[in-house]
């Protein structure tokens, strides 16, 4: 074994002899000479990890070689670690596959600033140095009702550099039914340490009134904090105080209602059937001074943590010395501005963002989907067995919580391979197919997959036949 892996490397022809094949010849009057050398040199060490690994074998005519040379000039540029994925779960925003696909309107965006220079911190009208904040802020005002606001890294970013602006020093004080883990172990309490901002736990796990915030207010107190616990639901004997109650002891005890909203939605979702979240709007109105949430979670928009509110507050948080280390690039601020411009006009936001269109389309429109999944499929992979299951989609990234919406998944059984290896064989492919297994079944949830994916799934499912067979 050892000596034909052996007998395999030493076939490797010099690059000099690579070079004088005709596509590496052609590619040499795109590439500079040495990138063409340097690309051969990247291609004979991956290729000799391969052949050690047992998972290539040398080309052997000249011909392969050209063939295979071929195919990797091709794809050199699209040969990325970070690549499209299709994401047949349907659990919405997916965090390890990405979170919120961009709107069209926002892909364009960035691509518009991403390969030249832009006003990104500079002030046409005046011809000097502007704000990178500039960009969305008069959108965000617009569109909570908020007098300022700015954006940052992410959400965690956001809290943590919210109590460092207003708490530290003192105490914050927090509903211990509040006292949340988010995914990645991001834990409330342990970011409020971070920030240098005391914490002081009221109420009990399931309730927490008026009275016990109102007892542990104190000279040392700087904040009260809401927690929008969006990713678990407490059910049955529970109670928790409305945010306008804390908004009016907030400022009879002059400190400052913060609320760490999480999900960030901008459009109230009750009106598609989905359980009512509450807005950053409504946030807003019932007099919390600081805001906090995702920029792609229920938003729909790039990672950020946007962050509005009181116009002295924002003044401060933004001269923070930490908001540096924080700040978005240019890209995420593109896809920003873009998403948030879509939500001027809402009935546009709902078809035109993604995640939105994802958990606003009706039953129906799903279900035609999985037939026409489903249909591909049987006349790509004859012999597989194909079923429709009613199987509930997902809002995920921690968002409406136990919310199942209705949804439909092509089942699929292959005689050719177990719903393990199909699962796995799937996910390398190239992009990727994401499923989930359940009860010996491979399930495709047609609600996450677009109408264009639906080729490509089907021609995949066929393929497996050569592979397995
Ligand atoms: C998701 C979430 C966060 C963290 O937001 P990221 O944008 O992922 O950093 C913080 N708080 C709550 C309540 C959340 O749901």
């Amino acid at each position: 074994m050892k000596n034909a892996v052996n007998e395999q490397l030493r076939r490797i022809p010099p690059i000099n002899e690579l070079l004088e094949l005709d596509p590496v010849e052609k590619q040499a009057e795109k590439w500079p000479r040495d990138a063409v050398v340097g690309a051969l040199r990247l291609y004979v060490d991956k290729l000799r990890k391969k052949v050690l690994a047992g998972a290539a074998v040398v080309p052997e005519s000249p011909e392969a070689w050209s063939q295979s040379l071929e195919e990797y000039f091709d794809g050199w540029e699209q040969d990325l670690h970070l690549r499209p994925a299709v994401n047949a779960t349907g659990v919405i925003i997916h965090t390890n596959l990405g979170r919120s696909p961009l709107a069209d309107m926002a892909r364009k965006a960035v691509e518009r600033v991403a390969g030249t220079y832009s006003n990104l911190e500079y002030d046409l009208e005046k011809g000097e140095r502007g704000s990178r904040y500039s960009h969305v802020e008069e959108l965000l005002v617009q569109i909570t009702g908020a007098e300022a606001g700015l954006v940052v890294n992410n959400n965690a970013a956001a809290i943590m550099l919210v109590l460092d602006t207003l708490a530290k020093g003192g105490e914050a004080v927090v509903s211990r039914g509040e006292l949340v883990e988010i995914g990645g172990s991001f834990r409330v309490p342990e970011v409020m340490a971070r920030s240098g901002a005391v914490l002081r736990e009221v109420g009990t796990t399931n309730k927490t009134h008026l009275y016990d915030y109102e007892e542990a207010i104190t000279e040392e107190t700087k904040v009260i904090l809401k927690v929008h616990t969006s990713n678990f639901r407490i059910l049955g004997f529970t109670e928790s105080v409305p945010l306008s109650d804390l908004a009016k002891l907030a400022k009879k005890k002059g400190i400052i209602l913060i609320e760490d909203l999480g999900s960030g939605v901008l459009v109230d979702l009750s009106r598609l059937g989905l359980p009512k979240e509450p807005t950053v709007q409504e946030s807003i109105a019932a007099g919390a001074d600081v805001v906090t949430f995702s920029g792609d979670k229920l938003l729909g928009g790039p990672q950020a943590g946007i962050i509005v509110g009181r116009k002295d507050l924002i003044q401060k948080i933004k001269k923070n010395q930490l908001t540096r280390a924080l700040r978005i690039d240019k890209m995420t601020l593109a896809a920003l501005e873009a998403t948030l411009k879509l939500y001027l006009l809402p009935e546009l936001a709902l078809v035109e963002i993604p995640t939105l269109r994802m958990l606003s389309e009706s039953e129906e429109t799903v279900a035609e989907r999985a037939r026409r999944l489903a249909e591909a499929i049987a006349a790509t992979a004859p012999g597989a067995h194909v079923e429709l299951v009613s199987d509930p989609a997902q809002a995920g990234g921690g968002s409406l919580p136990g919310a199942e919406i209705p949804s439909t998944a092509v089942s699929v059984v292959l005689s050719w391979v177990s719903p393990v290896d199909l699962e796995e064989w799937l996910r390398k492919q190239d992009p990727p197919v994401i499923v989930r297994v359940s009860q010996e079944k491979v399930l495709l949830n047609a609600r996450t997959i677009t109408d264009d994916q639906i080729p490509f799934i089907a021609e995949t499912l066929g393929r497996s036949r050569e592979v397995f067979v």
